[in-house]
């Protein structure tokens, strides 16, 4: 299975200004991706095709034409899932657009070499008829395993994000229950079995993670706005602001880890099959009006970062053999089960006029469980609540 890792190394200093310079250089590669995409639709009123776009840039930059092409291919990539959002009617989505002074700069298969010592080479390619001489580094911490990729990142420093395939092979499925998911902000993950066992892991340490590090920026935004943009006072202030960024970034994604990780626990020992987790992509959509009504809830709702969730529990479940489906959670946390009334729960419980009660948040998990099953909202009885708070 593929993974990711951040990989840290050193090298000289003349060497660094050229692993800058590299980034910069995919820069360019984008803003003229941007460039060639526009003038080609204003020509033919039609998109840009891959073979298009490649000819317009193959040949103008100084690195390897695999990277070259892998920042071609990331256009392409973030152009189409803008044009998906727009066909679903996602009307905030846009097309890439904007400017860019820095974007990672890729290596790909023949572009780099590694040697058993930790040395890295990364190729420039051919240049003027001329093999460049590639770039050395050395990185202690290289993952094990068959290394498939390598991105050159910046955050505060450079470090290596390294895509690998560590061998492993899938586990089959072996599991016999089906399971519903809901996420959520307070309790992070909410989840019923059929089997009866459910499970509520908390999202407090996230969402408290989230919150300082909110008023922290927006302390430093305020100060920044004070002083001239590029000053020294205003770099200090940019040093802190990235500091705190990368920190709670670490933070919240060590959280993310750990709760799927416990979650996952969980569900091989209830033998689960397959997990229907309730679609969140569809929370903060909705018509202008209640969107700007809803402003606060849907900053709340971009900072719980429900999509590194989803993609950290869809990989260790895909490890374990449990299959996992996204599916339209609309209603699911609204409607009664028994009569099938829809109103807004108040409080941490689900009361409804007809008598029936449920947690609020495994309420939910239990409506996208029974939907999944029986095609219908039913009450599915549970015997047994585990609470967990793992981050
Ligand atoms: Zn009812």
């Amino acid at each position: 299975m593929y993974r990711g890792k951040k990989v840290t190394f050193t090298a000289s200093k003349e060497v660094i200004t050229k692993l800058l310079a590299c980034n910069r250089t995919s820069a360019d590669i984008w803003n003229a991706c941007l460039a060639a995409s526009k003038q080609h639709h204003i020509r033919t009123g039609t998109w840009i095709n891959q073979t298009q776009l490649q000819q317009a840039v193959k040949g103008k930059f100084p690195l390897h034409s695999q990277s070259v092409q892998a920042v071609c291919h990331k256009y392409l990539f973030s152009r189409d899932s803008a044009i998906q959002s727009k066909k679903k009617g996602i009307t905030t989505a846009r097309y890439p657009h904007r400017q860019k002074r820095y974007f990672n700069t890729k290596w790909v298969d023949k572009a780099f070499t590694l040697h058993p010592n930790g040395k890295i080479e990364l190729s420039l390619g051919i240049q003027n008829g001329k093999r460049v001489k590639p770039l050395v580094l050395f990185a202690k911490n290289l993952p094990t395993g068959d290394i498939k990729e390598i991105e050159l990142c910046f955050d505060r420093k450079l470090y290596l994000s390294v895509t690998y395939d560590d061998g492993q092979v899938a586990k089959p499925q072996t599991g016999t229950y089906g399971a519903g998911v809901d996420m959520g902000e307070v309790q992070a993950i909410a989840s019923v079995c059929e089997n009866g066992e459910g499970i509520l892991l908390s999202g407090r340490k996230l969402r408290s993670i989230h919150r300082l590090r909110n008023k922290k920026i927006a302390q430093l935004r305020r100060l920044m706005s004070k002083c001239k943009k590029g000053s020294r006072q205003w770099k200090k202030y940019n040093r802190a602001k990235q500091y705190i960024l990368s920190k709670s970034d670490r933070q919240l994604r060590d959280g993310s880890h750990k709760i799927t990780k416990a979650f996952v626990d969980w569900c091989i020992a209830q033998s689960i099959k397959e997990m229907f987790v309730g679609d969140v992509g569809t929370v903060s959509k909705g018509t202008k009006k209640k969107q700007k009504l809803r402003r606060r809830e849907r900053q709340k709702i971009s900072n719980w970062n429900v999509g590194q969730q989803v993609q950290y529990l869809t990989y260790k479940c895909q490890a374990q053999g449990i299959a996992v489906t996204n599916v339209n959670e609309a209603y699911s946390t609204q409607t009664c089960p028994v009569c099938h009334q829809r109103h807004k729960p108040k409080g941490r419980m689900y009361r409804c006029r007809c008598g029936y009660v449920s947690h609020r948040d495994t309420h939910g998990a239990k409506n996208i469980l029974s939907e999944q099953l029986y095609g219908i909202f039913t009450p599915i009885e549970e015997k047994n609540l585990t609470y967990l708070r793992v981050a």
